[in-house]
């Protein structure tokens, strides 16, 4: 049985003191036994959000990281940074990524090498444009974006990992995928995950919905065979976050 993991992405929101204080706000309301609750935060706030999150469950995640060790990458941050300062997930390839710097399968598939070799459980997205759902390759589009992504990286890896699937359409438009539209991307990402390895490892790992989730839709989405929670973006920074981590 997965157990399912809700990520939220703040993007680039809140200073450092607004985010300690929407933290300590959001603390009781996303508390529960029946999922991993990350919050990823700027970089900025990562330092002060381990800190404000010792002794509950939620565990910290950054948005980004770069694929190298360390040297002459102005303006990068390393994995190895990263779980110095005790963050424990980092996002990867988000669409915004992607399109506004540059970001390809490839950069993606370096970095989720490297936080695996860092022992940072990478939240790696993939998902369709407008123009591609509507041309019928969603599918095909998706699967590749995942085969790349997964290249070199062990079952052991794998199973580890999280996929998120995010129809750009869906992302900050307010239009969120049906359940049925979601399931079926979902499914067919937990397919090409069993014909690049195994049956076992499609079954293991945890494979996400985001695009616009809110605490309507949540239950629907995340109740459905292949989705194993979602990576939120607006609705993580309101209340209502607690309500899309318990969202039963
Ligand atoms: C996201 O940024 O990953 C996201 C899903 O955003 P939103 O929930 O705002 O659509």
């Amino acid at each position: 049985m997965r157990r399912k993991i809700i990520a939220g992405n703040w993007k680039m929101n809140k200073t450092p003191t607004e985010a300690i204080a929407l933290i300590n706000e959001l603390k009781p309301l996303v508390a529960t036994k029946d999922a991993d609750v990350v919050f990823c935060v700027p970089f900025v706030s990562l330092i002060p959000a381990v800190e404000a999150v010792k002794g509950t469950d939620i565990a910290i995640g950054a948005q980004n990281m770069y694929f190298e060790e360390s040297g002459a990458y102005t303006g990068e941050v390393s994995p190895g940074m990263l779980v110095d300062i005790g963050v424990k997930y980092v996002i990867i390839g988000h669409s915004e990524r992607r399109q506004y710097f540059a970001e390809t399968d490839e950069t993606v598939n370096k970095k989720v090498i490297k936080a695996f070799e860092h022992g940072l459980t990478p939240i790696i997205c993939v998902g369709e444009s407008l123009t591609q759902r509507e041309q019928g390759i969603t599918i095909d589009f998706v699967r590749q974006q995942v085969k790349i992504a997964f290249l070199n990286v062990t079952a052991d890896q794998a199973k580890n990992a999280v996929i998120a699937y995010e129809p750009i359409w869906a992302i900050g438009t307010g239009k969120v995928a049906t359940t049925e539209q979601a399931e079926e991307v979902c499914s067919a990402i937990r397919m090409c995950i069993s014909e690049i390895y195994d049956v076992a490892t499609a079954a293991a790992i945890r494979i996400q919905y985001g695009g616009s989730v809110t605490a309507a839709s949540a239950a629907d989405l995340f109740s459905q065979k292949d989705i194993d929670g979602g990576l939120v973006g607006g609705a993580s920074l309101k209340a209502d976050f607690g309500k899309i981590v318990n969202y039963k």
